[in-house]
């Protein structure tokens, strides 16, 4: 049983970490980290940008 208490966002070592679609950093404890959903094929696509720049950047790709 997972503790509802735990801060999961803590236990997120770099293996795990999501890295930045545009600039392929890898996102750990970013404050300005963005996540975009997208579905596509009635697949949900989970795409991480590291920051407002990136995501900016991707737009339109
Ligand atoms: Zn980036």
């Amino acid at each position: 049983m997972v503790d509802p208490t735990s801060d999961l966002g803590e236990d997120v070592d770099e293996d795990d970490a999501p890295e930045c679609a545009t600039c392929g950093t890898k996102i750990v404890q970013s404050p300005t980290h963005r996540v975009v959903t997208r579905v596509e094929d009635g697949r949900a696509h989970h795409r991480h940008f590291c920051s407002e720049e990136c995501l900016a950047d991707d737009d339109g790709a």
